[in-house]
């Protein structure tokens, strides 16, 4: 098969109606690997006309749940035949560590599993109507045509958190991955394939923002579109979407906290712990997760020894391609990301940030930042208020529990926040504070299938994963049947 086909239609694979094609970079070596297809509005018509087909006159809406949640669990299993191979492909595609493209793997063949779970039991229920006469029942239905978009950070897994939910519940479907990183989501839907979802289910459009993004969310006959990037492209869709009153869920950015408290360090262990984890929230995939703990918020008393800590340990953070072995951070995904992270970094100095760690590019080939912990913060900074989605730590300090809190909520985001404290009380009443989507107590970043994943504020609207992302991508029927009908005579004659 050329590496051109790219484009999924109605079970075929194809070129770009236009015939263009687009080289994909490997971000360590910033040097093309793979050719796709360059999808535009003609492939995107095409790829939603399948679907509607498939979905107003195709078996799959109508496939028993049952059947449905064991294709679902097939897939699960073909994701960990091919683990090792998709791990590297998203790897060379996103950045990333092979070790992390193998975790986000695992976490896709979970979903899958979980939505398969679900979707069997969440069946509905009966209503008690209050008369023996009538039978009243809520059922859900799939809500149609799904336009699916995704970035490029998590490309694998954002897809999946969409297609696996929506799937269980019914629909068919077209994504369109990050132009930027395409392959996995090509790879993944020749598994739906392999696991014998029928064709037109499934349709993919490899291309850009716009057209083939902006074309899914204003046409008419998409019922919903669920996103996944940034705010400016999310608010662009939502408007999009408006006119054929589309459903919309969105998964936008974060600029989130991460709370330290001087009683979460009370020994030499629990400092390391809370350090260790400081790092892992900041500079994990270098900084490019939309839930990267990218504000340390931390006690005045425990700031100093906190933060040259921390500073000492990212200057340790070995930097190269995710390929290699031993290698702890890549690169960043694009030029663009990286012109961005050293624009974000050169104002916080200029507004009077003090540099700890970092703040500079490594030698060689490749779009590879160092770390970077910037001291001496404070909210009416750029790089504190916005998504920087780079290695760029930003350090702000408090005095008070309030104080603290306030800070944490400053954001227009909401998405996700960490607050580490030795005293359980303490830490449970902050968390119950936060106006965030997801809150951790003494960790940070990890999520649960079961568990929702959304934001508030301006992170976006709806929910991910647990029921609420199975909800997403339902609609819900109430079904009235009387079984003794009489005239009403509410017209007298
Ligand atoms: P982006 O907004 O540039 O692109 C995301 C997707 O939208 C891509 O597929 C892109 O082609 C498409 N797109 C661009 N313009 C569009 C338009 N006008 N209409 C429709 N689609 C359009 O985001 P990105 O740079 O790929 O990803 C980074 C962003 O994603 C960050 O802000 C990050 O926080 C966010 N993100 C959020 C979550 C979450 O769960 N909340 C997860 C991962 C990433």
């Amino acid at each position: 098969m050329s590496a051109q086909l790219t484009i999924h239609v109605a079970g075929e694979w194809r070129k770009a109606a236009s015939g263009a094609t687009r080289e994909i970079l490997d971000p360590a070596h910033a040097a093309p690997f793979a050719v796709v297809a360059e999808g535009g509005a003609e492939d995107t018509d095409a790829a939603v006309a399948a679907a509607r087909e498939a979905f107003d006159g195709g078996d799959w809406p109508r496939t028993p749940v049952a059947e449905r949640a064991a294709l679902l669990r097939r897939v699960a299993g073909l994701l960990e035949r091919d683990r090792e191979e998709l791990g590297r492909l998203e790897s060379r595609d996103a950045g990333k560590t092979v070790e992390e493209g193998r975790v986000d793997v695992d976490c896709v063949a979970d979903a899958f599993r979980y939505f398969a779970d679900l979707v069997v039991n969440e069946t509905g229920r009966v209503v008690d109507a209050g008369s023996p006469d009538i039978h009243s029942v809520v059922v859900h239905e799939p809500v149609g045509v799904c336009g699916l978009i995704t970035p490029w950070n998590y490309p694998l897994l954002q897809a999946s958190w969409k297609i696996a939910p929506a799937l269980a519940a019914g629909n068919t479907f077209v994504v369109k991955p990050s132009e930027i990183t395409p392959l996995s989501t090509v790879a993944l839907i020749r598994l739906l394939s392999e696991a014998g979802l029928p064709d037109g289910v499934a349709n993919l459009v490899t291309g850009p923002g716009d057209p083939v993004g902006a074309r899914l969310a204003d046409h008419p006959d998409v019922d919903l579109v669920s996103f996944t990037g940034g705010l400016a492209s999310g608010t662009k869709v939502m408007r999009a979407a408006a006119d054929s009153v589309k459903k919309v869920a969105l998964e936008l950015g974060g600029k989130n906290p991460n709370v330290v408290f001087a009683d979460a360090c009370t020994d030499d262990g629990s400092f390391d712990t809370a350090v260790d984890q400081a790092l892992n929230a900041a500079f994990i995939h270098s900084g490019q997760v939309c839930s990267a703990g990218s504000r340390l918020i931390v006690e005045e008393s425990l700031a100093e020894r906190f933060v040259a800590e921390l500073a000492r340990r990212a200057e340790l953070i070995r930097l190269g391609p995710g390929t290699d072995d031993g290698v702890e951070c890549g690169p960043l995904v694009s030029a663009q990301q990286l012109a961005k992270t050293e624009e974000y970094v050169a104002s916080a100095l200029a507004e009077g940030a003090v540099l700890r760690a970092g703040g500079k590019r490594p030698d060689g080939p490749g779009y590879f930042y160092r770390p970077t912990v910037l001291d001496r913060c404070d909210r009416t900074m750029r790089v504190v208020r916005e998504e920087v989605f780079g290695p760029v730590l930003t350090v702000e300090t408090f005095r008070t529990e309030d104080e603290a809190v306030a800070l944490a909520n400053d954001t227009e985001y909401g998405l996700a926040g960490g607050v580490w404290s030795g005293e359980p009380g303490r830490a449970r009443r902050v968390a119950a504070r936060l106006r965030h989507g997801t809150v951790w107590i003494n960790d940070f970043h990890p999520y649960l299938p079961q568990a929702e994943w959304g934001g508030f504020g301006k992170s976006g609207i709806g929910r991910e994963l647990g029921p609420a992302g199975l909800a997403e991508y339902r609609e819900t029927k109430h079904i009235y049947q009387n079984l003794a009908p009489r005239p009403v005579r509410w017209f007298a004659g």
